[in-house]
């Protein structure tokens, strides 16, 4: 199998592939290869590495059990792994017991939560992405200005309810252009916007231009709220889709960002886009009458599970893997403060 950069990824031809159908060989002869693209960027960005990664050294640093509120990202795979590892995963801060240590996920928590845990004297490790972070301060800034905040994105998900916890009587959330019409304010001259940083990129333009119409004194956001491993990721399938007769997106279904990947391909032009947790769940009936597919993963998702992937699809004869690269990442963040400083009383 060739990989971009000569990457081996598992199977190689030898392996007996699946018997083709009529309709697949028929398509096969036309265009006589099979082939997979593969999005670069994809998978982990910096904020899910460092959310991982803290749990790991907490783990190591004070022994099991480590008590996680929430998934400490979107990823069943992540979550299964570091349960195997010693983490306790709850949904909120009273199931953790008083004294114990909890991390906070990289979706990140209201103030309220902060003030639950300290009630309960819990010791808090809040491995919330810096980029979340960033956006939580915003609102606490545009509420100090005692603006109307109107935020961009899923009702219910957690880094919303996160962020509007930081000034709930200042913020609205809106999920789409179509919700414009209902939004009332204080004063239509006074109004800011914010975003949830995982989606599509294009929609959140769209709802922001019609925020703009009904107040064209609309305040942005000092920079982009969206996230750059979300827009770099969704650039990489805007890239590969047209070619592709299939995207399949690795990720959970709860990970806001790769559900996007999965609009923005077929948006792009894929004639078919499917989100699947593993390898195990792709049918193999979406590769009928398929010649190029192409492969992309979410934000909180390891590589190895795209790999497992492409040895799966190299099965099939989709073993000629090209990259589709729009952007380099070079971007990583320091662990929670609160680690840093036991990790350093522990070398010292
Ligand atoms: Fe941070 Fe963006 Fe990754 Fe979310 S997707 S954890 S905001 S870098």
């Amino acid at each position: 199998m060739r990989t971009p950069g000569g990457r081996g990824c598992g199977m190689g031809d030898t392996r007996a592939r699946p018997p083709l159908t009529a309709h697949r060989m028929g398509r096969m002869t036309a265009t006589n290869r099979r082939r997979v693209l593969l999005a670069q960027p994809r998978g982990y960005c910096a904020g899910v590495d460092r959310a991982v990664v803290t749990v790991e050294k907490a783990l190591e640093q004070y022994g099991a059990p480590i008590y996680v509120r929430k998934q400490i990202v979107h990823n069943t795979h992540v979550v299964s792994t570091l349960e195997k590892r010693g983490a306790i995963f709850v949904e909120e801060t009273d199931e953790v017991p008083e004294g114990a240590i909890v991390v906070f996920s990289a979706h990140g928590v209201s103030p309220k939560v902060h003030e639950e845990a300290a009630d309960r004297r819990l010791k808090t490790i809040d491995a919330t992405c810096p980029l979340v972070t960033k956006v939580h301060k915003e609102a606490k800034r545009f509420a100090a200005e005692d603006r109307d905040i109107i935020l961009i994105g899923h009702t219910g998900h957690e880094e919303v309810e996160g962020t509007s916890g930081e000034a709930p009587e200042h913020i609205q959330i809106v999920e789409s252009p179509d919700q414009v019409d209902q939004v009332q304010v204080r004063d239509p001259d006074n109004v800011s916007w914010l975003s949830q940083t995982t989606l599509s990129v294009d929609e959140t333009n769209q709802t922001v231009d019609a925020l703009r119409k009904k107040f064209p004194n609309l305040l942005d956001p000092p920079s982009d709220d969206i996230c750059y491993a979300t827009s770099n990721r969704q650039d990489a399938v805007k890239a590969m889709a047209p070619e592709c007769e299939l995207v399949i997106v690795v990720g959970s279904d709860n990970s806001s960002n790769s559900v996007r990947l999965v609009e923005v391909a077929l948006e792009a032009g894929a004639d078919a886009a499917h989100l699947i947790d593993n390898a195990s769940l792709m049918d193999e009936a979406w590769l009928e009458g398929v010649s190029t597919v192409g492969v992309t993963s979410g934000a909180s998702v390891p590589d190895i599970l795209v790999r497992d992937l492409l040895d799966r699809l190299a099965e099939y004869g989709f073993d000629d893997v090209e990259g589709v690269r729009t952007a380099e990442e070079r971007l990583t963040f320091s662990l929670p403060k609160e680690l840093r400083k036991d990790l350093r009383a522990e070398t010292s």
